[in-house]
């Protein structure tokens, strides 16, 4: 299910709403009103976020698995040599 944000045209309001179609206008949540405009620059913006910062969590954990691997050689080499 899609999640979009948009901008309220009778308050100043921003929010995020999931609608089962991307035609699907949700009310505003602060005024109630129906006049809202899907901001289209930015959309699915969370998930994109949530992606990325996975990613970025993954690459840290290889990172940490490099440094685990050279530091087990290292103690290695200093024990057998
Ligand atoms: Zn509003």
């Amino acid at each position: 299910m899609p999640t979009f944000d948009y901008t309220c045209r009778a308050c100043p309001c921003e929010f995020e709403a999931w609608v089962r179609k991307r035609e699907e206008m949700p009310a505003c949540p602060e005024c109630g009103a129906s006049d809202v405009e899907r901001m289209l620059s930015v959309p699915n913006v969370h998930s994109d976020g949530t992606r990325a910062r996975s990613m970025r969590a993954a690459r840290r954990r290889d990172d940490r698995q490099q440094m685990e691997n050279m530091h087990t050689r290292l103690e290695y080499e200093a024990n057998h040599d």
